[in-house]
């Protein structure tokens, strides 16, 4: 190992905590620059709170450009893209049409696999440190499936996951419900994926602050990068309002603001902010034991701590975080198709919450130093698998910094690799 440096992290998300844990662990002194409060909720927080080694095909897959055009015309669709003249969103979807080949998934299959199997195991060590625990449930997850096209869909997908280490069972509905008598379903049948989790991000999140506070990572709250000072290959310093932090190595986590943060640097980071809202029901009429997905609908849902977390929409409408109310609805009555006990008035007057998910136009993550500035590293660009590779993310950025061989090849995650 190098010796021990000073890494400036630009961000406080789920990727900005986990590269701070894993940085500190290998005794960097560490710098967290966050330009939220210290009580601030985005993206991190909200979520579905899900594990999903089974996510192995990534966003631009074949198929998805022309269920993307069909679903633009309908307000409650799962995704939506705000038309306006932006190059970057015209760049990001032409890069995302390119990507969305066969010959792509069949290779970011067996990346995300590797990325999120690892994780996962990390998941089971962080789970284990200190007595506060975040709700680890281990015990997998249904694909729920309406249709029998679906069904019969999402099973070829069986063979693969097994191929990639994934275990994956094609259910009948009497078989998903004995693996979940938590709640009645109206399907045509499910694939379980044993190795998926799920647990509470608000205490992951509130965790890993209390684990890196202890081990003396230094937080600078309503702290924003407004720029850098470079010099030739190697950035000196990230500038804020209150002044210039000078470090060795800084660390790009600003999720949907990224590519902002380093425009300056004349660095192209192609990302769109994907939208997703949730509902958190306190009391439900029935509790899933297990997490699961209503695949027709492409919505998340999670237990959490005797509530239900309902998730999803993907909306590309640049880094607006206002709450479109007809979408929502498109996520909330999907509920009463697939648990047929559950009512739309279940979900009425709820509180909303939004986050922004980076999005690259090909599914994989940032993940890896810039060609142009040596000591800046990316970790960003998740899209809808942030939480599930925060700690592979973390352990990665951890190991490259030190001088160490990362456990996984970044090659394909490299930042530049459009450019
Ligand atoms: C509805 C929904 C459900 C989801 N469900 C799941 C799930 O079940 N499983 C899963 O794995 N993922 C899920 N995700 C995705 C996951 O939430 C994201 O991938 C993840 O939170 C992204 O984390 P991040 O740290 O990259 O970004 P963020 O959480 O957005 O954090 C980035 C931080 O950087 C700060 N920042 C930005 N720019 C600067 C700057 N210049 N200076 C200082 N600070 C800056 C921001 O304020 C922010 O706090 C879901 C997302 C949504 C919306």
């Amino acid at each position: 190992m190098t010796r021990p440096k000073h890494v400036v992290i630009g961000g406080a998300g789920i990727i900005g905590l986990c590269c701070a844990h894993y940085l500190r662990a290998r005794g960097h002194e560490v710098s967290v620059l966050e330009r939220a409060p210290e009580d601030r909720d985005g993206c991190s927080f909200g979520n579905a709170g899900m594990i999903v080694p089974s996510h192995f095909i990534p966003l631009a897959a074949p198929g998805m450009t022309k269920l993307a055009l069909k679903w633009m015309f309908d307000s409650k669709s799962p995704f939506y893209v705000r038309p306006r003249l932006s190059a970057e969103l015209i760049s990001w979807g032409l890069r995302f049409m390119r990507a969305a080949t066969q010959a792509h998934v069949d290779r970011a299959a067996p990346l995300l696999s590797e990325l999120s199997l690892a994780s996962r195991a990390l998941y089971g060590e962080l789970s284990a440190l200190g007595d506060d625990d975040f709700g680890l449930t281990q015990r997998g997850l249904l694909m729920l499936c309406r249709s029998d096209d679906t069904l019969h869909e999402e099973a070829k997908i069986i063979a693969r996951a097994r191929e990639l280490g994934v275990p994956a069972e094609l259910c009948s509905p009497a078989r998903a419900a004995e693996l979940d008598p938590g709640v009645r379903m109206a399907i045509a049948g499910a694939v379980y994926f044993p190795l998926d989790c799920h647990l509470t991000p608000l205490r992951l999140m509130a965790k890993l602050l209390r684990l890196t506070k202890a081990a003396g990572v230094k937080f600078r709250w309503s702290t924003e990068i407004t720029g850098w000072r470079a010099e030739h290959h190697r950035l000196a310093a990230a500038l804020t309002a209150t002044g210039e932090i000078a470090a060795d190595e800084f660390v790009l986590a600003g999720g949907s603001w990224s590519p902002a943060t380093v425009r300056a640097l004349g660095l192209k980071l192609p990302l769109q902010a994907g939208k997703g809202y949730s509902v958190t029901v306190a009391g439900p009429r029935q509790l899933p034991q297990l997490c699961s997905i209503f695949t027709e609908a492409r919505v998340a849902v999670t237990p959490m701590d005797g509530a239900l977390r309902i998730g999803g929409t993907m909306e590309l409408s640049g880094l607006d975080e206002s709450i479109q109310r007809e979408r929502v609805a498109g996520i909330t009555e999907s509920v009463p198709r697939y648990f047929p006990d559950f009512t739309a008035e279940d979900f009425r007057d709820l509180p909303v919450w939004r986050g922004l998910r980076p999005c690259a136009p090909d599914g994989l993550p940032y993940l890896g130093r810039f060609a142009r500035y040596e000591n800046l590293c990316a970790a960003t660009g998740h899209a809808m698998m942030g939480l599930s590779l925060g700690p592979i993310t973390g352990q990665l950025v951890a190991q490259l910094l030190s001088g160490e061989k990362p456990a996984i090849n970044l090659s394909a995650f490299a930042p530049d690799r459009f450019n």
